[in-house]
């Protein structure tokens, strides 16, 4: 696999990219300027090597590739495909089948996805070869962002970082997040010393699969290392978050714990214990500073007060993780935030060459060795089927300014696979284009990695309001948005009830609106028709809210659809949006909400079947 080596021998201490921090870092560098300088050439290098080595699978030998390892008969070939195109094929793996289907290597686990099919996470198989893939990009991390800030050899990394449940198919293969796969592997759990890269959580913490204990001793470490700690970060913007929120649930329990130095006996995990054991010393002045940072109640810059070496946070606030980023900047105190990398349970896909930059401004560049990438033409409103197909675009092709839909094929075996991100174009580094990461397609509603469609809203107000049918009532409108005021958020649906005539008149101040307890109800069985992955988030991962229902007086939605009329919508066109989030809308509705009601409890979820 010679395109995984970084081939230029003569470390320089400077590249184009910046002055390197060291030996290593200018070999990796090096390997960045050399895969974007020749992005095309890897390109090519990379197809050739993934059509010769799925050469004979049932998949590439039904589209009559023949052995074919070239661009231009892998395009007059191969269709591009969804998930669902695959799903048959899928089945069979995790079913069993162990012939080469998708891929010439064996198909070593499934990655759960976050994004659903039908309800369930998508499955993408992957092999043992990726499991390196996925370490070159993140090798590639720090050398990068050690051009912007020094030292950061010098301290350690405070990252909440977890494992989620994982479950096996009927066939016996793993399955499970792309992120858990890689803490749980030699790769991660066996990693050699370096300075640029010591974690404050140790690693049993980590691959702790109770939330609950993993986090208490991911934090009860951050408190205990607190000088050490240079950066402090999660996968998302919304881990983060719920890290800080979890600080202000226990700080209690972890300074008595720190002041005593005895660990809590809520936490039972016998590795954690032990780690956590080694590092754990009574020590009465940082629990009385972490009583008296938390006690207030004044949360405002809390990261910079209680770890007050940390230089940025490292996490992703591009897409919808936008939507915390006014958050992150209360609690950090204004501290930059970096978006370092750009990746998918299908593929690796990027890094962000300039880390530091305002979250506005983010760009990836789509490191080409890392699969063989397509891009689709996107329009906004246009939808691609039928004849007219546009021709897909190849990496060092696509062109500033334009948005495409990502299209990838993978060492594991997906071909000409829509992965549903919109991407555009920014620039580029050397011939590698920098894309702005712009939305993933077909989501409505997202507080975390959930991600609830049109279709599933609709199907989950239809269940709910079936329940409202034996009092008369109707769902005659309806909205939502993602209230991400409060940690965790949740959904908030706005519905404007109609009433069967003589019964939602008068009679009290709610009129005759179905009972209170009805309306609860409804707010659980809307959760219930909910995908897996926001099912997991209420349920085992405390990451989401109990949803909403805010009622609203009639004509509100009139009301609504007056005010995008005053602001230039066409009569003939107005649709009522299923989800709101210009503020002014929001106000409006929330002006006129009659009652809310919450979910009184989580909705069903196993890991099991999930
Ligand atoms: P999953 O397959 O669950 O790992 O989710 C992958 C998806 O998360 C991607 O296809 C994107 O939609 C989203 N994603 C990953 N990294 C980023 C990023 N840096 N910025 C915005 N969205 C991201």
């Amino acid at each position: 696999m010679a395109v995984l080596k970084a081939t230029s021998t003569t470390a320089a201490a400077t590249t184009k990219l910046g002055p390197a921090a060291c030996e290593k870092d200018a070999e990796k560098l090096a390997f960045i300027e050399e895969m974007t300088a020749n992005a095309d050439q890897v390109q090519e290098r990379v197809l050739a090597e993934i059509l010769t080595q799925n050469s004979e699978t049932e998949y590439l030998r039904r589209y009559g590739l023949n052995g074919a390892a070239d661009r231009v008969t892998f395009k007059s070939k191969i269709t591009m495909v969804t998930y669902e195109d695959l799903q048959p094929e899928i089945q069979r793996i995790a079913n069993g089948d162990r012939t080469a289907i998708l891929s010439g290597h064996p198909i070593s686990e499934f990655l759960t996805s976050s994004g659903t099919s039908a309800g369930e996470r998508k499955l993408m198989p992957t092999i043992q070869a990726e499991l390196d893939r996925r370490q070159l990009l993140y090798s590639l991390l720090m050398p990068v962002m050690n051009l912007y800030v020094p030292g950061l050899d010098k301290g350690k990394g405070l990252y909440f970082l977890f494992v989620k449940s994982e479950s096996r198919t009927p066939g016996g293969l793993p399955a499970r997040p792309v992120l858990t796969s890689y803490y749980k592997s030699d790769h991660f759990r066996s990693r050699p010393f370096d300075p640029y890269n010591v974690y404050t959580s140790p690693t049993a913490a980590i691959l702790c699969a109770d939330a609950f204990q993993s986090m208490y001793a991911q934090m009860l470490c951050g408190l205990i290392d607190r000088l050490a700690v240079l950066r402090v970060g999660a996968v998302f913007a919304s881990g983060l978050l719920r890290a800080i929120r979890f600080l202000q649930l226990h700080w209690r329990d972890l300074a008595a714990d720190i002041s005593s130095g005895v660990l809590t006996p809520r936490v039972t995990d016998p590795a954690i214990r032990e780690a956590v054991g080694d590092l754990l010393r009574p020590d009465a002045t940082l629990a009385e500073l972490i009583e008296a940072e938390c006690a207030g109640g004044d949360w405002a810059g809390i990261v910079k007060r209680i770890w007050p070496n940390t230089k940025y946070l490292d996490v992703i606030v591009t897409g919808a993780m936008a939507q915390y980023i006014p958050t992150l900047e209360y609690y950090g105190g204004g501290m930059p935030m970096a978006c370092t990398m750009y990746a998918s349970s299908e593929c690796y896909f990027g890094l962000n060459l300039r880390p530091m930059c305002k979250p506005g401004e983010v760009s990836y560049t789509i490191m080409p060795m890392m699969g063989y990438f397509e891009f689709l033409p996107h329009e906004e409103g246009s939808s691609v089927g039928g004849a007219a197909l546009p021709q897909l675009v190849d990496l060092v092709d696509v062109e500033v300014g334009k948005q495409y839909e990502l299209v990838v094929t993978t060492y594991a075996g997906l071909c000409r696979y829509r992965v549903g991100d919109i991407l555009q174009v920014t620039g580029f580094h050397n011939a590698a284009p920098e894309f702005r990461f712009v939305r993933r397609k077909n989501v409505l509603l997202s507080i975390e990695s959930d991600k609830t469609d049109e279709a599933e809203l609709q199907g989950a107000v239809e269940r709910a309001a079936a329940l409202l049918r034996p009092w008369g009532a109707t769902v005659a409108e309806y909205t939502s948005q993602a209230d991400t005021k409060a940690i965790p958020g949740h959904y908030v649906i706005y519905w404007e009830l109609l009433m069967k005539e003589g019964e939602g008149e008068g009679e009290g101040e709610r009129g005759r609106l179905p009972p209170a307890e009805t309306l609860r109800a409804c707010c659980l069985e809307m959760e219930e028709a909910m995908n897996t992955v926001y099912r997991q988030s209420r349920v085992a991962d405390g990451s989401i809210g109990p949803l909403e229902i805010r009622v609203v007086r009639a004509g509100t939605f009139e009301e609504l659809m007056d005010y995008s009329l005053s602001r230039g919508a066409s009569i003939n066109q107005y649709k009522v949006a299923r989800c709101v989030t210009f503020p002014p809308i929001i106000e409006l509705l929330d002006s006129r909400v009659v009652e809310a009601h919450f979910s009184p409890s989580c909705p069903k979820w196993a890991p099991i079947n999930n």
